[in-house]
């Protein structure tokens, strides 16, 4: 047998019509790709049954040993997917007696003694079974047929990943027993996707044609994914990451699954360094990304949203000359803000960002999207100038991973 197939259907009209991002087929693709399975479809369908019984028709229909479901598995109108599994599957549900005790008995360890519509989830295929929700009502439903595994999971995340973890991965790998195929993640920042490319393309020249490698841009920097399938040589795969680890080590700041910001964070510790932010133009997004890592207090001081000229003046003690002469968004305020917020906090490092987020306040020479990123530490002051396209969000969104990477870079250990 090869790689076994399996296909995700996302129900939902709030998916459809944009109101909500997908979480359900990121999680599933993800968790059943670790485990060898190839996913070789993910739809996203409307609360709608004629199209939902077009789509089970043809899954059914199709290759796929594992076809799973999310969301419509509750008590509302729009709640089908229970109902027009059983009918594509030639199933009925019924009432279990059962299901309904246990579901009731969770209810009173909440302190709540009854629920009008409580029988609808202690509803069971008579030919397939329910996998009972760890964290809330809705069981799963699930079926084995012929060739086929089909699971119609609830569609809150929480509801779902608790299945998955609890019943739904064990049932999966004792069926099919798939052989996990070899994954690595590579994350580098500070250099463009194109140098990176250029840098490693003899490498991926003689990369195993089964091997697969991809490219993962973002504005913190290029993470690299590389796959090799089930059976393949556990040596020879470590051997190329090797190769590849050599050709990008000044720029790879974690492997697998580790933001910039808790790679910046070891370096600061490794360092034995504090750290203070000076913000303006990013009013607090580099702050928020340190402060979202565990341990962030063993390494941030503290952090000033010098906004107005004033704030920079007297919190950070930029000079008036500096802000008439250059302006708020130049090297000079830039340098003397990452200096004094280092001096307000006496931190080893600090940090500053000064710019034009847009969409209003650019000139010629200086147009929306000019940063000054600057970093102070007690034998470095160096700034640089950067110029963001896209608007508001996205400037301040990358002057954010600019800075956390930017200070990365300088922390860099010399050789
Ligand atoms: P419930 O019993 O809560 O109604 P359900 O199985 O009927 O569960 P839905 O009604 O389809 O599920 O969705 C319930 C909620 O779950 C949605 O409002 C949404 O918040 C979340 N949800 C559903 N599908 C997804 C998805 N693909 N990604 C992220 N969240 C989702
Ligand atoms: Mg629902």
């Amino acid at each position: 047998m090869g790689v076994p197939k399996a296909v995700i259907l996302l129900i939902g009209s709030e998916l459809t019509e944009g109101r909500l991002l997908d979480r359900n087929g990121k999680f599933l693709s993800e968790e059943l790709t670790e485990l060898g399975f190839f996913v070789q479809e993910m739809r996203i369908l409307p609360d709608d049954a004629a199209l939902l019984r077009i789509a089970m028709q043809e899954v059914l229909g199709s290759e796929a040993r594992v076809i799973l479901s999310s969301g419509g598995l509750g008590h509302t109108s729009d709640d089908l997917t229970a109902a027009l599994w059983a009918e594509a599957l030639e199933d009925s549900l019924h009432f279990s007696s059962e299901i309904f005790a246990v579901l009731r008995q969770e209810l009173e360890k909440r302190g709540i003694s009854h629920l009008p519509y409580l029988e609808k989830y202690a509803m069971r295929p008579q030919r397939g079974e329910v996998l009972m929700n760890p964290v809330g009502l809705a069981p799963a439903l699930y079926w084995e047929k012929g060739l086929q595994v089909i699971c119609a999971l609830p569609g809150p995340p929480s509801e779902l990943q608790a299945i998955w973890h609890e019943h739904l991965k064990k049932r999966l790998l004792e069926r099919f027993s798939p052989q996990s195929p070899l994954h690595y993640t590579l994350r580098t920042t500070g250099i463009s996707e194109s140098r990176l490319s250029a840098l490693i393309e003899p490498w991926e020249k003689t990369l195993p044609p089964s091997h697969r490698l991809s490219y993962n841009p973002s504005w913190e920097g290029v993470t690299l994914h590389v796959y090799a399938p089930p059976a393949s040589d556990m040596d020879v795969f470590e051997g190329r990451i090797r190769e590849l680890r050599t050709l990008l080590q000044p720029y790879i700041y974690a492997e697998g699954n580790i933001p910039l910001a808790q790679a910046l964070l070891h370096r600061l510790k490794q360092a034995d360094f504090t750290l203070a932010i000076a913000e303006s133009c990013t009013g607090g997004h580099v702050a928020a990304k340190i402060v979202n890592i565990p341990g962030a207090s063993e390494v941030l001081l503290g952090g000033i949203i010098s906004y107005a000229n004033s704030a920079k003046m007297q919190l950070l003690g930029v000079s008036p000359e500096a802000l008439e002469t250059e302006g708020a968004v130049s090297k000079t305020v830039a340098l003397q803000m990452a200096e004094g917020v280092r001096k307000a906090f006496g931190a080893d490092v600090g940090i500053a960002t000064t710019g034009i987020a847009g969409p209003t306040g650019g000139s010629p020479e200086k147009p929306v999207g000019t940063v000054w990123i600057a970093v102070a530490t007690p034998t470095i002051q160096e700034a640089r100038r950067y110029l963001f396209p896209g608007d508001r969000e996205a400037v301040i969104e990358r002057a954010t991973a600019t800075a956390l990477s930017f200070l990365w870079q300088i922390l860099s250990p010399k050789v």
